[in-house]
């Protein structure tokens, strides 16, 4: 374990306010509210709070934005790719400062935030190569009929993003809304808007028009609320918890019906065969559930193992859970930095608790690491049952819960038992039995030999609670687009 004593560089903090019509505002009822830096506990700075009457500014400007005549509607298809690209091109050329922003607000390692920060501009990059590719079929009439669909913009987009990953949330949201060609007010997670801000900056020297992207930073019951129930927005894509993901559907579906897309939390299963090498099958079984201090929604937080191999498997895992560097997260040795703040460490902690309770069997970590900031040692649980608390719910934290098998039927009813449906993983050289548990196993993406690997070419979402609609690759984009169908009769 290295020193949790965080000594963040000294970074200039240039945006605070909120960003609407390409133009810093203060809030309009005056309010700020402070941002924390998760490894000291201390204040960095007070960022303008959004509520219900910034909002209604946002929406105003980015219909403008969205007027049929406007500047934005009339661009080419490919002009709106070579804005995209610039704007991935400037979050490269901003790395170094932007990584340490990321570092400072959320905490995870510099090393990490660069590894988000590639992957965000990769992920606009991508984007903007549809935008000249988003085309409509021609579908066969009677004989005096011509029938095609046109695929258009939904309008304008409010987009509400949750703290794990800051940046690369903010890419998978505006990618592929704006290569659709909609108009977007997105919302960054209240613990992490600084480099959401910071990006706003590079949108306006990117050269996008005034009021297609704006952010807006603000709490959730009444910034998060007043996005999902507004009359005169279209869409809201949301990213966060399950309880919130309802509230926003409820919201939605009593104001104007708006589209929703939701991507949710998980308790993601992962399947160690007896057949798996164990050194590799508890390097990714460790990776899985701890990389990003276990704050991913597909945390694989249900390790299913083997009877024949689970003892040999406990002890590696622990090998490996202690051996892990949890501290600093500006000392490159550190692989994993503080959680993202005081409710959520206590919340952690409270999983631990109850784990004990239940007569699970804490094999290591189980308190916090150093004295400040939220920093938790990497625990291992093994002897978990189903019926667990922390075998069932969302933990967002570094615990890993080992369950044992011994059937393969049994062990795809008990990993399917569960209200959420996001990702799952398997390990084993079985190719039958690997293509067997990626045909069974309810998840939104399976993983074979290998876990969190995503792909912008490829989707993502979840089933059952874990979410609706996808992200990434082309079926992100149906989330953003109408179809209209167009009859034309041959007279
Ligand atoms: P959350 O769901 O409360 O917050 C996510 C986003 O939703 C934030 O931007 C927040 O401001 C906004 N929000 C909150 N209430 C809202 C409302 N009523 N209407 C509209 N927007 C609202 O998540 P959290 O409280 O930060 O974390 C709690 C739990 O959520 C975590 O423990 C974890 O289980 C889960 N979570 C999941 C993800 C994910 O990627 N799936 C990300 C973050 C948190």
């Amino acid at each position: 374990m290295s020193s949790t004593d965080s000594n963040p560089p000294k970074l200039d903090i240039k945006y605070t306010q909120i960003f609407i019509n390409n133009d810093w505002h203060k809030a309009v009822k005056g309010k700020t509210f402070p941002v924390i830096n998760p490894s000291t506990g201390e204040e960095i700075c007070q960022v303008e709070e959004a509520t219900r009457a910034d909002v209604d500014k946002a929406v105003e400007a980015a219909r403008k934005a969205f007027d049929v005549e406007s500047p934005w509607r009339k661009l080419e298809p490919a002009a709106r790719g070579n804005l995209m690209r610039k704007f991935a091109q400037l979050l490269r050329r901003d790395i170094d400062y932007l990584s340490k922003l990321e570092t400072l607000n959320n905490g995870k390692p510099v090393g990490n935030s660069e590894g988000d920060i590639y992957s965000a501009a990769n992920c606009i990059d991508y984007y903007a190569g549809w935008t000249d590719k988003i085309v409509g079929e021609t579908i066969p009439g009677a004989h005096d009929q011509v029938i095609f669909t046109r695929h258009e913009p939904i309008g304008v987009c409010g987009q509400i993003i949750p703290w794990n990953f800051p940046i690369a949330m903010m890419a998978w949201k505006l990618g592929p809304a704006l290569a659709c060609g909609n108009v977007i007010i997105l919302k960054p997670a209240e613990q992490t808007p600084l480099t959401a801000l910071y990006c706003a900056s590079l949108i306006k020297e990117a050269g996008f028009p005034p009021g297609v992207v704006n952010i807006i930073p603000g709490d959730g019951p009444e910034c998060g609320h007043a996005i999902a129930a507004h009359e005169h927005i279209d869409k809201v894509a949301f990213t966060g918890s399950v309880e919130v993901g309802k509230k926003v559907q409820e919201a939605a579906a009593k104001s104007n019906l708006k589209r929703v897309s939701l991507e949710l939390g998980g308790k993601s299963p992962l399947i160690i065969c007896e057949d798996a090498d164990i050194d590799y099958a508890a390097e990714v079984a460790h990776m899985a559930l701890f990389f990003n201090a276990a704050q991913t929604c597909t945390a694989a937080s249900r390790t299913y193992v083997h009877a024949k191999i689970y003892d040999k498997f406990i002890a590696k895992s622990i090998e490996l859970a202690q051996q892990r560097i949890v501290g600093d997260p500006f000392d490159s040795n550190t692989v994993q930095g503080p959680q993202i703040n005081e409710s959520q460490f206590d919340k952690i902690l409270g999983y631990i608790e109850s784990g004990k309770k239940d007569g699970a069997k804490l094999e290591c970590g189980g308190e916090r690491a150093g004295s400040k900031g939220y920093f938790i040692k990497p625990t291992i649980f093994s002897d978990v049952k189903d019926d667990m608390q922390i075998a069932r719910e969302e933990i967002f934290g570094p615990i890993m819960s080992v369950l044992k098998f011994d059937s393969y039927d049994d062990v795809i009813k008990r990993a399917n038992d569960s209200t959420f449906g996001l990702a799952a993983g398997v390990i084993t050289n079985d190719l039958t039995r690997s293509m067997m548990f990626a045909q069974r196993l309810q998840a939104g993406t399976v993983w074979v030999n290998t876990y969190h690997s995503v792909s912008n070419q490829a989707p993502f979402g979840g089933f059952k609670q874990s979410g609706h609609g996808r992200e990434l690759g082309k079926y992100g984009l149906e989330s953003y687009y109408e179809v209209k169908t167009v009859v034309v009769k041959l007279v």
